[in-house]
This record gives structure tokens, C-alpha cells and sequence, in this order.
């Protein structure tokens, strides 16, 4: 792909961009009365315009109906969930019924921990990345502990080779096979949320499987930034939230993937609550929990209409632009990124980009390593009116959302780190 830094070559780019129209929908915050540069898609995405009409819909069939509610309208709330199977299903590469959207992210981690992670005396370990983001790193190792395990002994933390930033696949793999018999878990994330490499989710579940292990995958950072094939990488289970990629607005509802495999096991321990219950019996209010086929037979709760409803909106929108279209976009915009950031940093040597070079090792996010002008920098970014975010201790991310971002907005971004003088 051919560069150039020039807002004349950025125009160029956005006018061929067939996915342009989107950026129309979002609503971008203001700075001096002009809207933000936004790079922060992967820790709040920008709200959808479809948002608000979408809210107050559920609130006037609220005002209108009161209990009955649940079985009018075109949108019963009693079905509300699987208003929003078909699309998350393409979103994941999963089968409809291996979807579910409930909860949050971390109780699904833990909902799926209860039924994949089975530890015995001999198989109880649990095989992940180090540095894993703080939830997951508490969720399993509180896992561990209400089994009766030490977490000194039963988590297996893979961290980068000395002197690199990120792993390398075969170096997963290995300590997958060298843990052998003894793993009862391979956890990943999908991208990491901290030096934005993509890891080779179909690899590590193939190894995990070899040993005779689960492996399930936390896509908070993946689901909607790149493309995922759950169902034919054979995960067993994965989750993610939507409030990153996926525009639902802030403690949006999160995600569950079950493969198809186990999804229809009702024997497979599980916690149980009303709403995976067999919905042909679950108003006969009667003893002895008979779960739905499918991710559907985890769910604890009925649906939180207004976030649902907020999430079906936005998710709809991804639905219309395509994951596949979204990817081909976000190659190019991330490159173009990297391009214009190596630019503004040629005689700086303000940071180190720590996110892999190949495109096939990364979603849309660039972590960005700094030295001690980082803070001041970040905080340049800030006044200027460009939102990143900042990772202690020292690294600055950016995520080009290739949903609502334009190849203007990192030029534009390119030429105001151009004029830092730290
Ligand atoms: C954002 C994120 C979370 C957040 O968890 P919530 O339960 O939604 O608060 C957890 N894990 C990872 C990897 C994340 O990136």
C-alpha cells in the first residue's frame, strides 16, 4: 500500500472510502466548537444517532402498554434477546444458536469460567497471557481459589520473549504442550488491550484442544476491530462487551459464545437462572431447571431493555457496513496510521510503536510506547483536542475506528504530533 502525508492524499482516500456515509451517523464531540479528533473507539465507541430514537421507542411502548410490554409491539421485550442473535452471530462467526447477549462482560467470564473450568487434582491449571487485562486476571484467579487451588500454582502466565514486546504463536503453543495434561484452561484474549496484538486464536485453540484442554477467549477488544470465526476455530466458549467497538454506550450488555458442541449438553454444570430456562415452560413457574438449547440456556435474567435496545441499534449499523468491509477499511486506515505516525516521530524519537508490524497481527489499535515526554505529550493531544487514551505506565493508544474515522482525522492527528515541542 502507497502513502503519502499530505491531507491532499487523506481526501483522496476518504472520498474512494465506500464506507464514508457511516461516519454521518455518529455523534463526535466537540472542541472549540469543532468535533474531536477521536482515537478512543476501543475504550468507549461514539454514539450512533440511532441511539436516542431507539431509547425513547422502548420508553413510549413502556408508557403505552405497561406489562404487556413483553408480548406487543414489534420488539417484545420477552424475546428481546434474540432481537440481536442474528447479528452478533455474523459478528463472531458463530452459529445463531452459539450466540446469547446478556449481562456484562466479567459475569459472563465468570458464567462460562463455571462451566469450561472443571479443575481436578491432576488437570487444574489455567494457561493465559501475562498482563491480561486486571477483570480477567481477577476473575480467574478468584476461579482458582473458590476451587481450592493456589493461584502461585494452577495460572500460567505467558509472557513476552526478553527484549520483545508481544508473543509469538509458537512460543504459546510450546507452553501449551508443555503444560500438557495438567491445563484445564487456555484463556486468551482476542487483542490484547494493552499492545493491540491479535493473537492466532485458531492455533492456540487447536493446542489447547490437543491436551485435552478448554480454551475460551475474551474479545473485548476483538469483537467488531477484526474479523472472528468462533465457530470453526472451535472455541468453547468466548465473551466480550459492546461498549468498546461496538458503540452501545457506556456498561452496554455483553456477549456469549458457546460452541454448538457443548451448547446442547444440559448435563454441563452450569448456574442457572429463569431465562435459560425451556422457554415453552418457563411461565409454568415449576421445579427443576430444564436449560434452553443453545448460549441461551446461560442466561440468569431477563433482557435490560434500554440497553439492549441501545445495543441493537448500533449493532445493526456494523451489521449494514460489514465486518469484512470494516476490515478492509481498517487495514488501510491503520496503516496509514503507522505511516503518519513513523512521519511525525522521524526526528523526535518520541515513542516506539509496540503493536506488531504485520497487519495480520493487529486489529485497528497502535500502542505507542514512550519515554518521559509521554505524559506531557498525551496531555498536548488533549488540549489540542484529540482523545486517546493513556495506559500506565507509559503507553498512549490509538484506535482508528474504521466505522466512524476518516484517513483526514489521522492526518490530522499526524500533523499535530508533528508540532509537539517536548
Ligand atoms: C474492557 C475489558 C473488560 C471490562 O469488563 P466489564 O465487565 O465490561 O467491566 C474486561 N476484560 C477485558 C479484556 C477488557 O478489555
Amino acid at each position: 500500500m502507497h502513502y503519502e502525508n499530505t491531507l491532499d492524499f487523506a481526501r483522496q482516500q476518504d472520498a474512494q472510502d465506500m464506507l464514508r456515509s457511516f461516519r454521518g451517523q455518529f455523534i463526535f464531540p466537540k472542541h472549540n466548537a469543532h468535533d474531536v479528533l477521536y482515537f478512543c473507539g476501543n475504550s468507549l465507541g461514539l454514539q450512533p444517532k440511532t441511539v436516542r430514537q431507539a431509547l425513547l421507542n422502548e420508553l413510549d411502548h413502556w408508557a403505552t402498554h405497561g406489562v404487556e410490554g413483553h408480548f406487543r409491539g414489534e420488539l417484545p421485550w420477552m424475546y428481546y434477546h434474540k432481537f440481536l442473535t442474528p447479528q452478533t452471530a455474523r459478528l463472531v462467526g458463530a452459529l445463531p444458536h452459539e450466540v446469547v447477549v446478556m449481562n456484562t462482560l466479567t459475569v459472563n467470564l465468570h458464567l462460562a469460567m463455571v462451566s469450561f473450568y472443571r479443575p481436578t487434582p491432576q488437570r487444574f491449571k489455567i494457561i493465559m497471557e501475562a498482563g491480561a487485562f486486571p477483570s480477567d486476571q481477577y476473575a480467574v484467579e478468584s476461579q482458582v481459589r473458590w476451587h481450592g487451588f493456589d493461584p502461585e500454582q494452577a495460572i500460567v502466565e505467558i509472557a513476552p520473549a526478553p527484549g520483545s514486546d508481544t508473543l509469538r504463536t509458537e512460543d504459546i503453543v510450546q507452553i501449551i504442550e508443555n503444560e500438557g495434561s495438567t491445563t484445564a484452561l487456555v484463556m486468551f484474549g482476542g487483542v490484547n488491550y494493552y499492545t493491540g496484538q491479535f493473537y492466532d486464536l485458531e492455533k492456540i485453540a487447536a493446542a489447547a484442544h490437543r491436551v485435552g484442554a478448554h480454551v475460551g477467549f475474551d474479545l473485548a477488544h476483538a469483537a467488531g476491530n477484526v474479523p472472528l470465526r468462533l465457530h470453526d476455530w472451535n472455541a468453547d466458549f468466548a465473551v466480550w462487551c459492546s461498549y468498546k467497538y461496538l458503540n452501545s454506550g457506556p456498561g452496554g450488555p455483553a456477549g456469549l459464545f458457546v460452541h454448538e458442541k457443548h451448547g446442547n449438553n444440559p448435563a454441563l454444570p452450569r448456574f442457572a437462572g429463569w431465562w435459560g430456562h425451556d422457554e415453552d415452560e418457563r411461565f409454568k413457574m415449576q421445579k427443576g431447571f430444564k436449560p434452553m438449547r443453545g448460549a441461551e440456556g446461560w442466561q440468569l435474567s431477563n433482557a435490560q431493555i434500554f440497553s439492549f435496545a441501545a445495543h441493537k441499534a448500533s449493532l445493526d449499523l456494523f451489521d449494514a457496513a460489514g465486518m469484512d468491509n470494516l476490515r478492509e477499511k481498517s487495514l488501510r486506515l491503520t496503516g496509514f496510521l503507522e505511516w503518519v505516525l513513523c512521519e511525525a516521530n522521524r526526528d523526535k524519537n518520541l515513542f516506539r510503536i509496540i503493536t506488531p508490524t504485520s497487519p495480520d497481527d493487529r486489529g485497528c489499535q497502535l500502542s505507542l510506547l514512550t519515554d518521559g515526554r509521554g505524559k506531557a505529550l498525551f496531555n498536548y493531544l488533549s488540549d489540542n483536542g484529540a482523545v486517546a487514551d493513556w495506559r500506565e505506565p507509559n503507553v498512549i493508544r490509538f484506535a482508528p475506528a474504521p466505522l466512524y474515522n476518516s484517513f483526514e482525522d489521522v492526518w490530522r492527528l499526524g500533523r499535530l504530533i508533528g508540532g509537539f515541542k517536548g
